[in-house]
């Protein structure tokens, strides 16, 4: 059967409430965030952590912090990561990372704008696989995707971390959908274990950046689903218009390479490596591509006071999305949704 792949995805910074001064905050908070770790015990990688290759270039430096590319499979990757990675991760649970996204207007803008678009193409691509009707999100944050996975009538399950996050998705869900845990492919929680090899549609969003064993995490899904059932992951992608904005702007990042937390910004190639040799228990196939991204409007934002004149940066916002379009047509989106499907 063929892959349905789409391109391009709309966004409206305005509607999700990322206003100049949003953007300006969230680049010093990057910076502020980077320079608390840049002491810390740091490893040094040589070669690519997807395909093993040592033919790597350095392709910028954000904060005395080394992201790499791969000559061999284009992946980007960190090269001086934390050692104890546990450290970007831990608080005392007074603070949630989520708190941004944790009101009734963000979440009600983040589902229309945001989840409901993208459960709505992996419901497009399971049909055609007559996939039966669970839905396990882990890492589920504010609950959007869930609550839209439920307008469609899946049967819904996720997991998070975050107490508040998860407290406030099952507030919206009515009911105890969400449980707490994280994935901890060396000592899997029991009852997270029960619902993979149960799930018929497993959402995986933007955590395998975060991970230090991508490869190994592809692998234990495999090994764990069952047959037939889809893994959906949404990773950055390079290579990207935003890897080379943040390139040319590395005091103004504030979303795509943000250091030490993203390890690695996929490459479509390296992925395929990696989940095309996920050989025990079966293997992944790939049924579902969707490339989007931002870069054109992160160009923009690199330019500091982007928005002095006002008008002109509505005007160029108004076409962000038909440029952006044709950036991710044309291999440059830096957002990419991945449907796989066990074999
Ligand atoms: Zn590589």
């Amino acid at each position: 059967m063929k892959i349905i792949e789409k391109y391009g995805k709309s966004f409206d910074n305005k509607a999700i409430l990322r206003t100049p001064e949003w953007i300006e905050n969230q680049s010093e908070n990057a910076r502020i965030k980077a320079k608390k770790f840049i002491k810390e015990e740091k490893e040094a990688l040589n070669a690519c952590p997807m395909c093993e290759s040592a033919n790597v270039v350095e392709f910028t430096r954000i904060y005395e912090f080394i992201y790499k590319e791969c000559q061999n499979c284009e992946n980007l990757f960190l090269a001086n990561p934390l050692k104890d990675l546990q450290k970007l991760y831990t608080n005392d649970g007074s603070e949630s990372s989520f708190e941004c996204y944790l009101n009734d207007e963000i979440f009600h803008k983040r589902l229309e704008f945001i989840a409901r678009p993208k459960v709505a193409f992996i419901d497009e691509v399971a049909r055609k696989y007559q996939q039966t009707k669970l839905w396990l999100d882990i890492g589920s944050g504010g609950g959007e995707n869930l609550y839209a996975a439920k307008d469609l009538c899946y049967e819904v399950r996720g997991f998070e971390s975050d107490y508040k996050a998860l407290k406030f998705s099952n507030e919206k869900l009515k009911g105890d959908y969400v449980k707490e845990g994280f994935l901890d492919i060396q000592n899997c929680n029991k009852e997270l274990l029960e619902s993979i090899r149960e799930s018929n549609v497993i959402t995986f969003f933007n955590v395998l950046e975060h991970l230090d064993n991508p490869r190994q995490t592809l692998e234990f899904f495999t090994q764990n689903m069952a047959k037939d059932a889809l893994l959906v992951i949404e990773v950055p992608r390079h290579p990207s218009l935003s890897s080379y904005a943040n390139a040319q702007a590395s005091n103004r990042v504030y979303r795509h390479l943000i250091p030490p937390f993203h390890l690695n910004i996929f490459s479509e190639k390296s992925l395929e490596i990696a989940y095309t040799s996920c050989s025990r228990g079966g293997g992944l196939k790939l049924v579902g591509k969707w490339v989007y991204g931002q870069g054109f409007m992160d160009i923009i934002h690199a330019f500091e006071g982007f928005d002095k004149n006002q008008s002109l940066y509505e005007k160029i916002s108004l076409v962000s999305n038909q440029v952006q379009k044709i950036l991710d047509e044309n291999g440059l989106g830096d957002f990419l949704l991945l449907v796989l499907q066990k074999i």
